[in-house]
């Protein structure tokens, strides 16, 4: 575990994630998420204590994933966002959006070992479009 706020890959002190591999900056994160992780090794972030998050669900109460990854955003606005889309594009009309502790994303994930979670803080601009059963992917 490295010193927290330097990133334990790169070394970079610059906005860094308090993840399961320890202190991690955002671009290698990214990074990580997107190469396969090693088995063994599950990369998520640490949830701050009482931390609320919104996730996307359907009924009666399943997190619903994009390939393989758990989103949980902290404003509300980009997960109505994603649930409108998921109810008019892809065939889920029952897609809601549920406050929850953070903590409840992230042991769905420890509970199901092909899962990723990624929290989103806010979504930017220039976010890339979207394809078929995929979600358009939240840059951070
Ligand atoms: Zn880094």
């Amino acid at each position: 575990m490295s010193e927290q706020g330097l990133c334990g890959t790169c070394g970079k002190s610059d906005d860094c994630l308090n993840t399961s591999l320890g202190w991690m900056c955002r671009p290698c994160f990214h990074t990580a998420m997107k190469a396969d992780v090693k088995s063994g090794q599950r990369l998520y972030t640490l949830p701050e204590p009482g931390k609320k998050v919104f996730v996307v669900k359907e009924p009666p109460g399943t997190f619903i994933t994009f390939n393989n990854i758990l989103y949980a955003f902290d404003r509300k606005q980009e997960a109505d966002e994603i649930a409108e889309g998921l109810r008019k594009a892809y065939g889920i009309p029952g897609a809601y959006v549920q406050q929850v502790d953070a903590l409840e994303p992230m042991k769905y994930v420890l509970d199901h070992p092909s899962l990723k979670l990624l929290g989103i803080a806010e979504r930017v601009e220039g976010k890339q479009t979207a394809g078929p059963g995929e979600v358009e992917a939240p840059a951070l």
